[in-house]
C-alpha cells in the first residue's frame, strides 16, 4: 500500500480524497494555490505545499510544479481528482516517467477512451451502442453529406479531441452542414490542437444516463449501475440521482455489460464513467467516457455501499477489485444537489465572498461533501460549487422528501447560493414524476422569468 499520496486538486474533492487516504492509513500531501492558502482542509493534510498563484495554469494545471512538489514530499502516488489534470494523458505519463503512481488509468487507456473517434470505435467493437454517424474523422465534405442524408437530419458535428461541451454544431440541413464542417474543424484545431471532426445523429429530446465502472490491473471490470443526470443547465449537471427512474433494467444491463467489456479491452485501471443519451424509445447511445472519478460519484456510493475513491486508490496500489458483479446490489435511492455560490434570482451570477453563516443540514440519510466552514471565503478563481448535498432513502419519493427537509435546514449567508433553486426542483411535479429530459431545466427556468 502507498505510504504517502499527493492530492493534485482543491476544494471538496481534495478533502474527499484526503478522508479516503486517512481511513486507509495513508499520509496526505495537499498542494494549493495562493488563492486557496487559507482553505480549512489544508490543516487536515499531513503536509500542504504551495504550487503557485491563483490562475489554474500557474498552479493546479502546472504539471512540472505538481511533480516537483511530489518529489520534494517523496510521495508514492498522485490522485488527480476531477477536472484540472485528471484527464490529461501527458500528466499520467509524467507521473509514470517520474516513477510516481498515477491514481487513474494509464496514458494509453486514457487516450484510447478520451479521443472521441477512437472511443467510438472501441465502443462499437465491444457492443456498446453508439449514435449512427461517421465511423471515422471526416476527410471529405461530400462523404459527410452522404452519411448525413443516410442517418437523417439534424446531425451534430463534434471535435474528436473535444470536451466541456465546446466545438459542437447542430446542423438541420445539408447547406448548414457544408458550411459548418470547415468552421468546426478550424475551431477544433485552434481549441484542442486537433482539427479532426466527425458527425453523428442529433437527438432532440433525451435523458442523460451514465454508467459508473471500476477496472483493475488484473483484467477485472465491474459496473456499479447508473446515475441519471438529466437536470442540467448549460451542460452543467444540477441534480444527479441513482437509480435512474423508469428504465428497462434488463435491457440496460446489457449496455452495462458491454461498457464493462469496453474498459476491460483497453486494460483500464481505476474509476470510469460511460455517458449515454437515452431516447424516448428506451434506446441508449454513448456520448463519451470520463476517465476519472466524477463529481456525482457519491450517489453511487450511497446506493451500492462501495467507496469509489478508496477503490481508486486500492486499484492503483495493485489490489484486485474485491467485488464480483453479483455483489453489486442497488439499495434505495440517492440524489445529489450541487450547491453553487451563484444567485439563481439573477441569472446565476457568481456570488463569491466571505460566508459568515454556514448551517449545514444533518440527520438520517444526509451526507455533506464540502470544504466550507463558517468564515470561509469563496475565491473567485475557480468553480462556484461550495457543497454537494447528497441524500439517501429507501424509495425515490422518500429521497425527494428528505432532500426537501435537508434543504430547509441548510442556511447560508450572506452569499447567494442555488439552494432556493433546489428547493423548487425537489417540489416540482414533473421532476417528482421522474424522467425529465436534458432540456427540461432550461425550459422551466425560461418559463419562470417575468414576461414584462
Ligand atoms: P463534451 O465532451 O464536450 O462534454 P459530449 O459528447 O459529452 O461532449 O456532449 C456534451 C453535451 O452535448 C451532451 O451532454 C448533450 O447535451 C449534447 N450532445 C452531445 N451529442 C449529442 C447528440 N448526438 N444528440 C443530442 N445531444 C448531444
Amino acid at each position: 500500500m502507498f505510504k504517502r499520496v499527493l492530492i493534485a486538486n482543491r476544494g471538496e474533492i481534495a478533502l474527499r480524497i484526503m478522508r479516503a487516504c486517512q481511513e486507509l492509513g495513508i499520509q496526505t500531501v495537499c498542494v494549493y494555490s495562493t488563492a486557496d492558502k487559507d482553505a480549512p482542509y489544508l490543516k487536515l493534510a499531513d503536509r500542504a505545499i504551495c504550487i503557485g498563484p491563483g490562475p489554474s495554469k500557474d498552479s493546479y494545471l502546472n504539471i512540472s510544479r505538481i511533480i516537483a512538489a511530489a518529489e520534494i514530499a517523496e510521495v508514492d502516488a498522485i490522485h488527480p481528482g476531477y477536472g484540472f489534470l485528471s484527464e490529461r494523458p501527458d500528466f499520467s505519463r509524467a507521473c509514470r516517467d517520474c516513477k510516481i503512481e498515477f491514481i487513474g488509468p494509464s496514458p494509453e487507456a486514457m487516450q484510447a477512451l478520451g479521443d472521441k473517434v477512437e472511443c467510438k470505435r472501441t465502443a462499437k467493437e465491444n457492443g456498446v451502442p453508439v449514435f449512427p454517424g461517421s465511423p471515422d474523422a471526416i476527410e471529405d465534405e461530400d462523404k459527410a453529406v452522404e452519411i448525413a442524408s443516410k442517418i437523417g437530419y439534424p446531425v451534430i458535428i463534434k471535435a474528436s479531441a473535444g470536451g466541456g461541451g465546446r466545438g459542437m454544431k447542430v446542423c438541420q440541413n445539408e447547406a448548414t452542414l457544408r458550411s459548418m464542417l470547415r468552421i468546426a474543424s478550424q475551431e477544433a484545431q485552434a481549441a484542442f490542437g486537433n482539427g479532426a471532426v466527425f458527425i453523428e445523429k442529433y437527438l432532440e429530446q433525451a435523458r442523460h444516463v451514465e454508467i459508473q465502472m471500476l477496472g483493475d490491473k488484473h483484467g477485472n471490470a465491474i459496473y456499479l449501475w447508473e446515475r441519471d443526470c438529466s437536470l442540467q443547465r448549460r451542460h452543467q449537471k444540477v441534480i444527479e440521482e441513482a437509480p435512474a427512474p423508469h428504465i428497462d433494467r434488463e435491457k440496460f444491463r446489457k449496455v452495462c455489460e458491454a461498457a464493462a467489456k469496453m474498459i476491460k479491452s483497453v486494460k483500464y485501471a481505476g474509476a470510469a464513467t460511460c455517458e449515454f443519451l437515452l431516447d424516448g424509445k428506451g434506446d441508449f447511445y454513448m456520448l463519451e467516457v470520463n476517465t476519472r472519478v466524477q463529481v456525482e460519484h457519491p450517489v453511487t456510493e450511497l446506493i451500492t455501499g462501495i467507496d469509489i475513491v478508496k477503490m481508486s486508490i486500492l486499484i492503483a496500489a495493485g489490489e484486485k477489485i474485491p467485488y464480483k458483479q453479483d455483489d453489486v446490489k442497488i439499495k434505495g435511492h440517492a440524489m445529489e444537489m450541487r450547491i453553487c455560490a451563484e444567485d439563481p434570482a439573477y441569472d446565476f451570477r457568481p456570488s463569491a465572498g466571505k460566508i459568515t453563516t454556514w448551517e449545514p443540514p444533518g440527520g438520517p440519510g444526509v451526507r455533506m461533501d464540502t470544504h466550507v466552514v463558517t468564515g470561509y471565503v469563496v475565491p473567485p478563481n475557480y468553480d462556484s460549487m461550495v457543497a454537494k448535498l447528497i441524500v439517501h432513502a429507501d424509495t425515490r419519493e422518500q429521497c425527494l422528501d428528505r432532500a426537501a427537509r435537508a434543504l430547509r435546514e441548510f442556511n447560508v449567508g450572506p452569499i447567494k447560493t442555488t439552494i432556493p433553486l433546489h428547493q423548487k426542483l425537489v417540489a416540482n411535479p414533473d421532476f417528482r414524476k421522474g424522467g425529465v429530459d436534458i432540456k427540461y431545466l432550461e425550459r422551466w427556468l425560461k418559463a419562470q422569468q417575468p414576461t414584462t
